[in-house]
Order: structure tokens, then C-alpha cells, then sequence
């Protein structure tokens, strides 16, 4: 779905109007300046299309003073959304703080929205008229307090955004990928993830106490924005008391298919578990595209290295087309490696094989190993076509059954042929009478 970035300095009524718009009315929502929430998605609907705002919280002076703080959420807000949405205090007028970041976004190519906010009478219809001078276009009326304006405003909003079939949903069209950071407790998933998310130049902090609670966490890897889904339980490091593995595992489960690639993470330092098999399991039966993360590497030697690879070729057989990569959290050692990987799974998750190449392929295949006689008939493969991407899946027509080892067969020459490293790959048989 396309994605609305909404930004704005602390204290304009950002919230309120972000709680407007997306229709929810419980959560009041304190401003307090100089505190910096996590940005935080949402999913919203307006007039039957859906698109995901991002609220990027209020700027706050960080190492590189106030404008470095807003200039490089300005930015973030560019790279990751469709449009941006400017949040400014008509009561106030525009400041030297939201002309910086207005400069930022004259320079975007993202269509901007420029919102006054806090205009509760008439007199202050002249307030917003001086917001021309942002250069941004016409500034939106809007009273967050009485609702005043905000449908207006969503419809102007639709306006900039991409149009996008009605249908899709959740899609990830537009927006940052989804990802899934799953793995049996203590693997190290906290630690990876404060790792990766110190690299968003401390933009991003924990408030405690902030009304709405933050799900998602919008994290820069190797120039690219990606939303780490469900993460909250994470950063607030949640320990999970005995007895409720259970609900771990559906929060898993639920991280898994909010996701469209998942993260197994796995302690290098100890024996493959069968717990990380199961989550492995959820990621394959989920359909999802996998990334396998061995972290603790620091404390891996010789021998373990050695026991490792044994372990590999007998527990992880069958997802052997998975990508792996050996990290530490610790020390951050090859946690670059981590975005080219999901880039990789995700490619591959989204590949289409052209029906020609795939029955040229085909052709070949059948002519060389042809199906395994049954009940003294030979059945034929007449037609392949790849009915879905996303993960990619097959349907095979044919004239009669085959034995599951010759399908593993064909799917293994079609991993072959065609790669899908790091995604699941299905394959289905119709048999025509
Ligand atoms: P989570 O339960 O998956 O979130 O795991 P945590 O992030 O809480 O990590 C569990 C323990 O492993 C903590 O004591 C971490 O300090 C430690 N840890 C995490 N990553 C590494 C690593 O790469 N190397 C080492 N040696 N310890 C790590």
C-alpha cells in the first residue's frame, strides 16, 4: 500500500490530527516538546483505499543539533514514503525549524501536503494564508480538536498518493518491506535489532509511557528503509516467565505473516534446536521468504564450526535454498550482510518465470527424465504456468499423478534453473481427465 510519512516539530497537534485521521479517538496523545517518539505505522482507510501512515514523532535536538535532527527525519520521511505531510501550528506560524525542513522537501521529488493545524476560528484563516510562504502549495485548514477539515484533507491527501487497486492489501507496494526477527528466546534478537537501529544516527528513541504503543520499528539497512514488524515486545525487552511459550509462539506466528521476509535467528554457539526448526517451519508453511542469521559467531571455534556443519546438513536439509549469514550482535561483525540477504530472498519471493521460458524448460526436463511409469501408464506433463508470485507457486497439468519424489525432482531442477534462493517455492498438480 502506498505510504503517507506525517511530519511536524513537537507541540502542533501532529498527534492529535494523526489520530484523526486514521479514526481513532481513545488515544490521547501528549506532545511534550523536546520528547521524540518512535515513528509508528498505521494502516488507514479513506473512501475504500488503504495506505499506511507514518507518524516520525516530534524533532528533538539530537548530536547534530535541531537541524541535523530534522533534516535527517525529513529525509527519512522522503525515502521511505510516497508523499509527506507537513504539520505546521497556524497559532505560531511557520518557524525557522519548519522552514529547514520545508527547504529539505522543495527538494524532494515526493509530493508534499502542507497542513495548518490549530485553526479553531476564523481569525486564524488569515494565520494559515501565510503559510504560503513555505512554498509548499496551499496550506489545509485543519482543527484537529474539532475534527474540522480532515476529510478534505484525506481526500487531498488520495490525490498525491498512488493509486493502488482496492483490493490490495497489504501488498507492500510503496512502503518499506516487512520483516519478521524471530528466533527462540536469547539468540540475541533485542541486541541485533539496538544494533541495527543505532545506525539510524539516533534519531529513533524509547519513551516510556507514550499513549500509543509503538508495534513497528522503521530501521535504515545499507540505504534502505525496512519496517521491522512487531517489534515492541522486543525493544521493551518483555521476558517471558515460564508457561507462556505458548503465546510466544503465536506472537511469532503473527510476526511471520505480518512479514514478508522472515529473520530466524539461531545461536551459532549451541546446537541447532528443534525450536528454531518449528520457527523455520512457520516461515516455510507461512510462505514467506527466509534469511538465516547465525548470531554469537564471536563465540564460535574450531570445533563448534566443525559440528555446526554436520548439524546443517542433517537438521537444515530442507531449507537448504535459504541464505545464510554468520553474525555477531555483540560485535557487529558481518551484520552488513544481513540487508544484501533479505534483498536476495525478497527478489526471489517476487520472481515471475515467463510461461514460455518455464515450458521450454519444462520440455527439456521431461524429455530427459520423464515421469515415472504408474499402474503401467506413463503420465504426461502437458503444461506448466506459474500461478502466483509471492512466494512463487506452480500448477503442473498433467495426464495423471506423480509420485511425490519425481515432484521434489522437478522442483529441485527448477531451483536450478531459475534460483529462488531464499524463498519458498510451490508446486501443484492438476490432473486433466
Ligand atoms: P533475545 O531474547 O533473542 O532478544 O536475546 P537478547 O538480545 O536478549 O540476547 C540474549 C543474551 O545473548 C544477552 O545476554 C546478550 O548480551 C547475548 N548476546 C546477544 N548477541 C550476542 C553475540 O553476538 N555474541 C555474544 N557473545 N553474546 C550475545
Amino acid at each position: 500500500t502506498p505510504t503517507l510519512a506525517v511530519v511536524g516539530r513537537p507541540n502542533v497537534g501532529k498527534s492529535t490530527l494523526v489520530n484523526r485521521l486514521i479514526g481513532r479517538r481513545e488515544a490521547v496523545v501528549q506532545d511534550v516538546p523536546g520528547v521524540t517518539r518512535d515513528r509508528i505505522s498505521y494502516d488507514a482507510l479513506w473512501n475504500g483505499r488503504r495506505f499506511t501512515l507514518v507518524d516520525t514523532g516530534g524533532w528533538e535536538p539530537d548530536a547534530t543539533g535541531l537541524q541535523g535532527a530534522v533534516a535527517a527525519q525529513a529525509e527519512l520521511a522522503m525515502r521511505t514514503a510516497d508523499a509527506v505531510m507537513l504539520v505546521v501550528d497556524a497559532s505560531v506560524g511557520a518557524t525557522a525549524t519548519d522552514e529547514a525542513v520545508a527547504r529539505v522537501l522543495r527538494r524532494s521529488d515526493r509530493p508534499v501536503i502542507l497542513v495548518a493545524t490549530k485553526v479553531d476560528d476564523d481569525r486564524l484563516t488569515s494565520d494559515t494564508a501565510a503559510l504560503w510562504r513555505l512554498g509548499l502549495g496551499e496550506p489545509h485548514p485543519v482543527s484537529g480538536l474539532h475534527g474540522r477539515g480532515s476529510g478534505d484533507l484525506l481526500d487531498a491527501v488520495l490525490d498525491l498518493l498512488p493509486e493502488t487497486p482496492r483490493d490490495d492489501v497489504g501488498a507492500g507496494s510503496g512502503g518499506p518491506r516487512r520483516v519478521a526477527l524471530v528466533g527462540k528466546p536469547n539468540v540475541g534478537k533485542s541486541s541485533l535489532l539496538n544494533k541495527v537501529s543505532g545506525e539510524l544516527r539516533s534519531v529513533v528513541h524509547d519513551v516510556a509511557g507514550t499513549t500509543v504503543d509503538p508495534v513497528d520499528s522503521l530501521v535504515e539497512l545499507d540505504g534502505e528503509i525496512w519496517r521491522f514488524v512487531d517489534t515492541a515486545g522486543l525493544r521493551k525487552r518483555v521476558r517471558t516467565a515460564s508457561g507462556t511459550e505458548f503465546y510466544a509462539s503465536l506472537r511469532t506466528q503473527s510476526a511471520i505473516e505480518a512479514a514478508e521476509v522472515a529473520v530466524v535467528l539461531i545461536d551459532a554457539s549451541e546446537p541447532i534446536a528443534e525450536q528454531d526448526q518449528r520457527v523455520i517451519g512457520m516461515v516455510e508453511e507461512a510462505g514467506r521468504a527466509l534469511v538465516l542469521v547465525f548470531n554469537k559467531w564471536d563465540l564460535v571455534d574450531e570445533d563448534r564450526r566443525l559440528a555446526m556443519k554436520r548439524e546443517l546438513e542433517r537438521d537444515l536439509v530442507r531449507v537448504r535454498w535459504a541464505e545464510r549469514v554468520n553474525v555477531s550482535a555483540l560485535t557487529g561483525r558481518s551484520v552488513a550482510k544481513i540487508a544484501p540477504a533479505l534483498r536476495t530472498a525478497l527478489a526471489s519471493w517476487d520472481q515471475r518465470i515467463p510461461t514460455g521460458r518455464l515450458n521450454g524448460w519444462l520440455a527439456d526436463v521431461i524429455a530427459a527424465t520423464p515421469p515415472p511409469v504408474r499402474g503401467g501408464k506413463q503420465p504426461k506433463v502437458l503444461f506448466a504456468t506459474q500461478a502466483q508470485t509471492r512466494p512463487p507457486t506452480f500448477v503442473l497439468f498433467t495426464t495423471g499423478f506423480l509420485e511425490a519424489g519425481y515432484r521434489r525432482f522437478l522442483e529441485r531442477r527448477l531451483r536450478e534453473e531459475f534460483g529462488f534462493t531464499g524463498s519458498p517455492v510451490r508446486l501443484s498438480v492438476r490432473v486433466r481427465e
